[in-house]
């Protein structure tokens, strides 16, 4: 079964506990074994006006579901916890973005993969590599080390918080 990597984020309605709710949510789906959860680090939000700051984390999941299936359920995850779209970048109660899904490129209408703005956000990178090796080669041939490298760690702060799973079997 293919290792996918899934960025959540939140900046909204109690984003510590959003994080963990989508976190079980995840655990939830018969499709899916939660295999790793990253600490959740903080950040100023990137978008138009003012808004709070975002918790951010990342999860290693196995999965039997094909991409754009496992996309289904993490929109309906989002809508389930209120996600509304009204603005791009706006403020949100959660975001559940595919980063990696094996070593599967995507390029449909609706999906992406690897995330195409990945490589730029330190509060993907610096999560992920906590629950990804670094060797790990991304479509396209850069490892994962090679993106930490180029990518500053200015303005996130670790929580020390964690992601609480159930190691399944
Ligand atoms: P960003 O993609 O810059 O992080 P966002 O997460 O706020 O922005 P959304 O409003 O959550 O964007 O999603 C917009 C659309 O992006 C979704 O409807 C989905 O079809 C598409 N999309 C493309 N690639 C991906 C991906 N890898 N993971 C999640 N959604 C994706
Ligand atoms: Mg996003
Ligand atoms: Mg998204």
């Amino acid at each position: 079964m293919p290792v996918a990597y899934i960025a959540l984020g939140s900046n909204l309605e109690n984003p510590a506990q959003q994080l963990q709710a989508a976190t079980d949510a995840l655990a939830a789906l018969a499709e899916v074994r939660i295999i790793a959860g990253s600490s959740v680090f903080r950040s100023a939000a990137v978008g138009p006006g003012e808004q709070p700051d975002y918790l951010n984390a990342v999860v290693a999941l196995d999965t039997s579901l094909a991409a754009e299936d496992l996309l289904d359920r993490l929109q309906a995850i989002e809508q389930a916890r209120g996600r509304e779209r009204n603005i791009r970048w706006g403020p949100r109660t959660l975001d559940l973005d595919i980063l990696l899904y094996g070593d599967q490129q995507i390029c449909s209408p609706r999906l992406q993969v690897p995330h195409p703005a990945m490589a730029q956000r330190h509060f993907v990178l610096y999560p992920l590599a906590e629950v990804c090796p670094r060797e790990w080669v991304l479509p396209g041939g850069d490892t994962l080390a090679a993106l930490l490298s180029r990518c500053s760690t200015d303005g996130l702060a670790d929580t020390g918080l964690a992601l609480n799973y159930h190691l399944q079997h």
